[in-house]
């Protein structure tokens, strides 16, 4: 009998946006010191503790690069830049993940208010907020933290240059 493969005890799924493969890969876990040596105090106090960085602070709000936004904590692919839409919010926003094995979504009743907060699949980290008030195709806004993100590709958005392939 053919079984679905879960993954091992302390092991994830991830989907890695290169290879467009889902990869079995070991979760990441470390200490609230451990993760304080690895980051810049404000990527710290927003990933780690759940922080909001102020709205037009981040360093992606107003950026329109062509590539991958990842998890500043561990890696993992969270947005493609084509999914980035300028939301007026002065938080960078998008309408979906790179994959939906990628992040996490739990209910987070703070400040008095019912939202959905959003977590990296891999590590926990804190990302932001997903809210049903989203442009087309998905209807999602990917209310994002600069600080919980890193980007590779391209910083220039000039559309008759295509992105470079990612092998050589
Ligand atoms: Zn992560």
């Amino acid at each position: 009998m053919v079984r679905n493969h879960d993954p091992l005890p302390g092991r994830i799924l991830i989907f890695n946006a290169q290879s467009q493969l889902l990869e079995e890969v070991e979760r990441v876990e470390k200490t609230e010191d451990e993760w304080r040596l690895l980051l810049s105090p404000e990527q710290f106090r927003v990933a780690r503790m759940k922080g909001t960085e102020p709205p037009f602070t981040g360093a992606y709000h107003d950026f329109h690069g062509n590539g991958l936004f990842r998890c500043v904590c561990c890696g993992t692919d969270l947005f493609n830049s084509k999914t980035k839409f300028d939301s007026g919010t002065g938080w960078p926003s998008f309408t979906a993940p790179v994959d939906e094995h990628n992040i996490r979504r739990v209910q987070d009743v703070s400040l008095g208010m019912i939202r959905t907060e959003v977590l990296c699949a891999r590590c926990g980290a804190h990302l932001g907020h997903v809210f049903p008030d989203g442009p087309p195709p998905t209807g999602q806004r990917y209310c994002m933290n600069s600080s919980s993100l890193s980007f590779y590709g391209s910083r220039d958005n000039s559309p008759e240059r295509p992105a470079k392939a990612p092998h050589s």
